[in-house]
């Protein structure tokens, strides 16, 4: 015991060591310094004094991490699409023409980030919409929350409604100045995204200088690829002159180690291993490409060529925000391979972690990162369980197959119980 430990919360606590390999503590007790972060974790000492809040018969995990959702798509979710394409047309677009109304703004991410505490979701790579004034107001939004999070400002220059068009130079600077504004505030929980939707809507004058500009800053990039055979034909046309797709983001500079792309389901062998060759990210959305229908991306194939991958919920394709649910989606997605629940909960904490850039920070349970977590009871589970009765492997088992936002009771980022209402008082 040290005396550095300002709280400490002792529970069953859980935790992964790597893909494979859970460390789960049945009388643990997690020690967190002023700043948040965890100076030690371990089992509980009975003849200790110290003050130590207690959670008898629940469990502590890693707070979930979220790679990729879309805030203005909240309640587009299970609006029944025919494509890809149609979908956006119907829906999509029109529910982020919406945010040029600031009350809309303030309704939608507010019910937005109070949505991610209650699934146990501490961290996540979020969109706006094209508008400047929305996207600031997701940081104050999410400010308030105390969740960790990147969001971008969408880019589209072309093949856009007009509402949702901008200038390439318009593009270029909003999204600068919010970079300049929000990475690394709110004590580095936030962090700026640059935001090409996707290849069909940027010039690729826009995808260059966007990747120019977050290398130059050290943000991120994210953006979708290959979701689709369509748009995959689309990119062709729109884009000649490039090997493939993951080469016209190469010409673009757009790969790297901060760069997350979004479903990557119909690509080639050697376009994933250069995109794991470049340390660039996946963003796996298994619950939205079943809804549209997109494919299904091979994780044999992902992991055989090397790239890193962490669950999307993709909100609104994706119906749930529970990452629970794309921790099961994204077994049943596989037809050839399996994804045992060890390694479901490894990609649904660390995986995502690292997808963010962020493995050094949280992920699990290790001295020195945050500590980032989210308490569970699930004694509301029909029949009814008893956590001391379960051992690791049916544990994991429960929590990937039948895990929901009723089993969070409450999430901590940083050792601070998040407050749901205090986002509602301050917004409304
Ligand atoms: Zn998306």
């Amino acid at each position: 015991m040290t005396n550095r430990a300002a709280k400490r919360f002792r529970a069953r606590i859980m935790h992964s060591l790597s893909p494979e390999k859970v460390e789960d503590i049945r009388d643990g007790v997690l020690e967190v310094d002023d700043s948040g972060r965890i100076v030690s974790f371990g089992w509980a000492d009975p003849m200790s004094n110290a003050q130590v809040q207690e959670f008898p018969s629940r469990l502590i995990i890693p707070g979930l991490v979220d790679v990729h959702s879309h805030i203005p798509q909240l309640d587009a979710r299970g609006k029944h699409g025919s494509t890809l394409l149609a979908w956006l047309d119907r829906y999509i677009l029109p529910a982020e023409m919406a945010f040029a109304e600031p009350r809309v703004v303030d309704d939608v991410a507010v019910r937005f980030f109070k949505k991610l505490i209650l699934n146990g979701t501490t961290t996540a790579g979020l969109y706006s919409t094209v508008h400047a004034e929305a996207t600031n107001r997701c940081f104050e939004i999410a400010q308030a929350a105390g969740v960790r999070c990147f969001i971008g400002k969408v880019m589209m220059d072309r093949n856009a409604p007009a509402g949702l068009l901008e200038t390439t130079a318009d593009s270029l600077g909003q999204s600068e100045a919010l970079c300049a504004k929000w990475h690394g505030a709110g004590n580095g929980r936030l962090r700026y995204a640059f935001t090409p939707r996707f290849a069909p809507t940027c010039s690729f004058e826009l995808l260059k200088d966007a990747a120019e500009l977050a290398r130059s800053a050290g943000a991120y990039l994210q953006s979708h690829i290959a979701e689709t055979l369509d748009e995959n034909d689309r990119v062709k046309e729109l884009f000649p002159g490039h090997r493939d797709y993951v080469s016209l983001f190469e010409d673009a500079g757009c790969l790297g180690p901060r760069t997350i792309l979004a479903h990557a389901i119909h690509l080639s062998d050697d376009e994933y291993r250069r995109l794991a060759a470049s340390d660039t990210k996946i963003a796996h959305c298994p619950t939205s490409n079943f809804f549209l229908k997109s494919g299904r991306m091979s994780v044999r194939r992902v992991e055989g060529a090397g790239c890193a991958y962490g669950f999307g919920t993709d909100v609104g394709a994706g119906t749930s925000m529970s990452i629970f649910t794309e921790m099961r989606h994204a077994d049943y997605a596989q037809d050839e391979h399996s994804i045992p629940p060890a390694k479901a909960l490894w990609l649904a904490t660390m995986g995502g972690a690292a997808v963010m850039s962020m493995d050094s920070e949280i992920g699990n349970f290790a001295p020195g990162k945050f500590a980032d977590f989210c308490v569970l009871d699930i004694s509301g589970i029909d029949p009814v369980y008893r956590l001391d009765a379960l051992d690791t492997d049916e544990l994991l088992s429960l929590l990937m197959y039948r895990g929901d936002s009723q089993m969070i009771e409450s999430t901590y980022v940083a050792g601070e119980r998040l407050d749901v209402d205090a986002i509602s008082r301050a917004f409304s």
